[in-house]
């Protein structure tokens, strides 16, 4: 079943696709759905087809509202990553009920960009972002993933001083990288195991979307330059490949136990326990927020983890920078509110803890899926880092980045 924006459904039914009116199916009976149901098309395929992905291309041709253009996704996962991140910065190491109260009070009363934090006005996004649009630049200078060009790019930000927000590791790799190390050696070794690598791969899940082996091979490598624990590159994988699953997706058709299939798979044979706890969203995602941030803020820790992971301590029911949990709650904030980017922006933050990262990674992908038109423009038009690249630069980077993943 799809939930349109308008809140009507679309239901397959006796091999035809049906479309009811928003509250129309209260009473499940089969007169009301023959009463007042629209048959929007036949499904020209036998029963065992209609889980392939031809179904889901023939739904999408018959589907009342027409998918955005994969410019105007990519467009949404730029701007749903900085946005998320620029409305979790307000709070970040915050406890969850600091950020609970932060998004009722604040994000759900329209007050959202009322807020800045400290010395910055709201707009600015982070490392996070800066990091994920660096490694989109490279990408068009480059015309192809380069780690190399990127290590420069990342050791250069940092010693410009230009990174707000900056992670222990990737500080002490680009000092490793400024001193002339390889990048195939300069990344933090484990047990360290924060989520620096995984906040900034979402582009990888563009630039890769209709390749495996290569997506996989990309993410890895650009979380090498900075992380080498096995959970951390895992974060990569996992990020990039639910980036590239949202492009392949039709909106509003996220069948999510497939979806959390396939980035098990990837994400196996690097790090076997991490696809174990993203299995695990197949469940989970059926739970509420509060009740579900207490599983996943201890998911996949192990002895000494909540001391490297980042600044603060990994509180119970906070997600703190480790990135499994970190990555989990995105992926879960996703999952749990995926045809609305400040639903699901607004869960991402409300875990607590390192919100601007978790908020990022699911604008990132909530904005892949949806497209630019599902996020707010008044509050992205304001987005900035430190009076430079702001909304219409973000959009015109978007544009070219596109421009090579299309002719590549
Ligand atoms: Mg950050």
């Amino acid at each position: 079943m799809i939930v349109l924006p308008d809140g009507s459904l679309i239901f397959p039914w006796q091999l035809g696709v049906w479309k009811f009116a928003a509250g129309q199916i209260d009473h499940w009976t089969s007169r009301v759905w023959k009463a007042g149901a629209e048959q929007l098309g036949r499904v020209p395929f036998i029963e065992n087809s209609m889980v392939t992905e031809w179904y889901d291309l023939w739904l999408s041709a018959v589907l009342p509202v027409r998918p955005p253009p994969a410019r105007e996704r990519l467009a949404g996962s730029l701007i749903g990553q900085c946005l998320g991140d620029a409305l979790g910065f307000v709070v970040e190491g915050h406890s969850r009920e600091v950020c609970q109260e932060y998004v009722e009070e604040v994000l759900l009363t329209e007050k959202a960009g009322t807020i800045g934090r400290s010395s910055h006005k709201f707009g600015q996004y982070t490392d996070d972002s800066q990091l994920a649009r660096e490694l989109m630049e490279s990408y068009i200078a480059c015309r192809g993933f380069d780690p190399g060009d990127y290590s420069r790019r990342i050791a250069a930000l940092f010693s410009e001083h230009r990174v707000v927000g900056r992670g222990r590791a990737s500080t002490e790799a680009a000092a490793r990288l400024a001193r002339g190390v390889h990048w195939t050696r300069s990344g933090v070794p484990a047990p360290y195991a924060g989520n620096g690598a995984a906040m900034r791969a979402a582009p990888i899940g563009w630039m890769f979307s209709r390749s495996d082996i290569d997506l996989v091979r990309a993410a890895r490598d650009q979380a090498r330059i900075t992380h080498t624990d096995p959970r951390a590159v895992a974060g990569s994988v996992a990020i990039a490949g639910a980036v590239a699953l949202a492009v392949r997706a039709v909106p509003w058709t996220l069948k999510a136990d497939r979806f959390i299939e396939r980035l098990a798979r990837w994400v196996r044979p690097i790090e076997p326990s991490f696809a174990a706890e993203i299995e695990r969203l197949d469940s989970l995602r059926h739970r509420e927020p509060d009740d579900a941030v207490w599983s996943v803020s201890r998911a996949g820790q192990r002895p000494g983890d909540a001391e490297t992971a980042g600044r603060w301590p990994a509180a119970e029911g906070t997600i703190s920078p480790f990135v499994v949990s970190s990555v989990l709650w995105s992926l879960y904030s996703f999952l749990r509110s995926p045809n609305d980017y400040m639903g699901a922006i607004c869960i991402a933050i409300s875990g607590g803890g390192d919100a601007d990262t978790t908020a990022a990674m699911t604008g990132a992908i909530s904005g892949a899926y949806l497209g630019l038109s599902a996020i707010p423009r008044p509050l992205a038009e304001r987005l900035e880092d430190c009076g430079t690249w702001n909304y219409d630069d973000l959009l015109a980077l978007a544009d070219s980045f596109y421009g090579v993943v299309a002719s590549t």
